[in-house]
């Protein structure tokens, strides 16, 4: 309903909002010393991300649907940047901008099919670090995990999410805002001392939208808006506490998003595959230590690219240690007064090429242009058009041509050729949470050579984008028919688009299809040889048909592929187990709990793998460790029983027994175990006890141990 209006009604509703602060200027006289604390030491920098934040659906931005009371009071504080831009629109990417000053195509980080953060560019957190600060991240989403290397240079990177929830399913990916929020709070309170670098990221603005109350009831309509509104009151939480510990005058405090959210403009519901100002525009605000650049409005371009120079600078880092920045500080920029700022921003989405085989999207935005290189180039003058809707590439073609060559200069510039922008895959369970969180993180096959010749326009395949998230939802609803009929038909319009075959094959296998599922596995692979998941997804099929010869061709190709795919591994031990050969089933299992020894389902496996090959001590020691990762199942603690009775603990097997019987009561094989133990004991009344609940349960049990009892 109100998703179009924000753009068009923007300049007009700044005139007339309530935080309209008066002084807008497109440059500003700025003063490093300000930086200064009155204790003459660096400044404390509170960094605060917030996912998925569109600049005009926050008040101060102009939008009249929302109450953002504490982002708006940092601005009458501090510096609003009326246009920052993000340099990617998709939540890693972007964050690897901020926390490293660096430029996708020199950090490497530029999609989902990206493995991480290469060690060898310098993070802010490190370079900070280095220089004295003591360094906390609270992150909220899977997507800013650990693993994907922006924890370096943080001495605390609390990425928590439950752990069994983690393993078993996907809805804790995310955390809610107010408990990240209350971690960072407990920490502020303890600090170490000295200056510091806290870095809070909210990841409740991403979808799906459903706030928590008083904003879910306040919101309804509009739910989007409600979770912006819930994080703005974690932002209130901060600054009381900040006020409260007396430091809050003397802190540099940022507060920005990594990217928005298109909400259906362009014909885009989310975010990531078009560079639509809907998603790379985000709100800005610094507030340095100071007042004296209070109420102040930027109206030049600016980038998140610049952010990480601008922190360094406020924190007085020597330059020596920022060399790897490519950002223009923030302060830089705006040093010539009176003038306009000549800086070109850039953004990119590699997203429909890496993952589609479709064209990439380059932009560079200037204070009155925003081009767009796409196999059909886009130019825009933004302030007549912001929504982009007016497209003068044709009629304003020297401008065009310029944005074109400056988009090649940038590149020239920017660009690290040792950087690898390919390379390595990740693992499934990685790529099931990121699909969980509604992202696609498969590899599109290299065209031949590689050429941009012939790829095609995202423009033109947004509508095949998102029937086939569509078909995922279908999918998640157990609607299968309708999913196959979507799947079936984008076949016939997108015959060489890997990502269909590879639906349609997880769709008929879910549908209990096996035999179709494996067919289009086979289309899949044979349109991307290199796509290990749908290797995976052919020796699962297989498994289900039983065929284990085919099973194990299919998954020891996606291992060869892909050694990290520790799913593909697993299915490969249950072959084994079929054709008998434990020892092999055994050490595939081995690997899979070395690879990730968080992951309990995997650990449960190996333990059990290792109690029937009588090797009870391993056993012991993996069981126990998924029973800690919280993997609580009937058959863990039967087998964590069997391998205390058999090393001589009877009293923790017993416990162990009734563990298992508590959790399932059917359990015969459990009852029947806690009947041998008593009897064992010589608690013959008890093991009779037990004995009868295992008749009760499995006639066949109760007939071969009849003469025991
Ligand atoms: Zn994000």
């Amino acid at each position: 309903m109100t998703r179009h209006r924000g753009w068009r009604n923007l300049l007009c509703l700044l005139a007339a909002s309530a935080c309209f602060y008066g002084e807008s200027i497109s440059s500003l006289k700025y003063n490093t010393d300000l930086a200064q604390t009155p204790q003459g030491r660096p400044p404390s920098v509170v960094l605060v991300t917030l996912d998925t934040v569109r600049a005009d659906r926050i008040a101060c931005y102009g939008y009249r649907q929302i109450e953002t009371p504490s982002i708006d009071q940092l601005a009458r504080e501090g510096i609003r940047f009326e246009q920052a831009y993000a340099q990617v629109p998709l939540t890693l990417p972007s964050h690897v901008v901020i926390l490293t000053g660096t430029y996708p195509m020199f950090n490497g980080v530029r999609d989902l099919t990206s493995t991480g953060l290469p060690a060898t560019v310098p993070t802010l957190a490190e370079i900070l670090r280095q220089n004295g600060y003591r360094t906390a991240a609270f992150v909220s989403s899977f997507v800013l995990n650990s693993m994907w290397g922006l924890a370096r240079g943080f001495e605390l990177y609390d990425d928590q999410t439950d752990r069994d929830t983690l393993n078993k399913s996907p809805s804790l990916l995310e955390r809610r805002g107010d408990r990240t929020m209350t971690r960072a709070l407990s920490w502020l309170d303890s600090r170490p001392d000295g200056p510091f670098f806290l870095w809070v990221h909210l990841y409740d603005p991403h979808s799906p939208y459903h706030p928590a109350e008083p904003y879910l009831s306040r919101y309804t309509g509009h739910l989007y808006d409600g979770e912006i509104a819930f994080d703005d009151a974690q932002l209130g939480r901060l600054f009381a506490d900040l006020r409260r510990l007396k430091i809050y005058d003397d802190t540099v405090i940022v507060v920005t998003a990594d990217h928005g959210e298109s909400l259906g403009e362009h014909g885009e519901a989310e975010h990531g595959f078009f560079i639509y100002n809907a998603t790379l525009r985000v709100p800005l605000i610094l507030k340095t230590p100071g007042s004296t650049l209070a109420s102040r409005v930027v109206t030049d371009p600016v980038s998140l690219v610049d952010l990480a120079p601008a922190i360094a600078e406020l924190s007085r880092i020597s330059p020596d240690s920022t060399r790897s920045f490519q950002g223009h500080s923030l302060s830089r920029m705006y040093s010539r007064q009176g003038e306009h700022s000549t800086a070109t921003v850039y953004a990119e989405s590699y997203y429909p090429r890496n993952s589609f085989g479709w064209h990439e999207l380059r932009a560079a935005i200037t204070p009155q242009f925003k081009y767009i290189g796409a196999p059909r180039p886009e130019l825009y003058e933004l302030k007549k058009d912001p929504e982009e809707k007016n497209n003068l590439a044709v009629s304003q073609s020297s401008v065009a041509a310029a944005l074109r060559d400056t988009l090649e200069m940038l590149k020239g510039r920017y660009e690290n050729v040792s950087v690898s922008q390919s390379a390595a895959m990740l693992d499934s369970e990685t790529l099931e949470k990121l699909k969980s969180l509604g992202y696609l993180g498969y590899r599109a096959p290299a065209a031949s050579g590689d050429s941009p010749l012939g790829r095609a326009d995202p423009k033109d395949k947004i509508l095949v984008f998102n029937q086939v998230l569509r078909t995922r939802d279908l999918r998640s609803l157990n609607r299968f028919a309708e999913a196959d009929e979507i799947l079936t038909a984008l076949k016939r319009s997108e015959p060489a688009l890997y990502i269909v075959a590879f639906e349609r094959g997880e769709n008929l296998l879910t549908w209990g299809k096996p035999k179709a599922a494996a067919e289009e596995f086979r289309k899949a692979v044979a349109l991307n040889p290199l796509f290990d998941q749908a290797w995976l997804g052919l020796g699962r099929a297989a498994l289900v048909l039983a065929d284990n010869r085919e099973a194990g061709d299919a998954l020891r190709v996606a291992l060869r592929l892909n050694p990290h795919n520790y799913l593909a591994r697993r299915q490969l031990a249950r072959v084994y187990w079929r054709e008998g050969r434990s020892k092999e089933a055994e050490s595939e299992l081995a690997k899979v709990a070395r690879e990730r020894p968080d992951f309990a389902e995997g650990r449960a496996e190996h333990g059990i793998s290792l109690a029937k090959l009588g090797r009870y001590h391993e056993a012991l020691a993996e069981l126990s460790a998924a029973l800690a990762l919280g993997y609580c199942d009937a058959i863990v603690y039967n087998y964590t029983g069997m391998a205390y009775a058999e090393t001589g603990d009877g009293e923790q097997a017993v416990k162990a027994y009734e563990k298992a019987v508590q959790l399932d009561p059917h359990d015969a094989v459990a009852y029947l175990n806690l009947a041998l133990q008593y009897r064992k004991r010589g608690e013959l009344a008890k093991a009779r006890e037990y004995y009868k609940k295992t008749c009760d349960r499995s006639v066949e049990l109760c007939r071969q141990y009849s003469s025991q009892f």
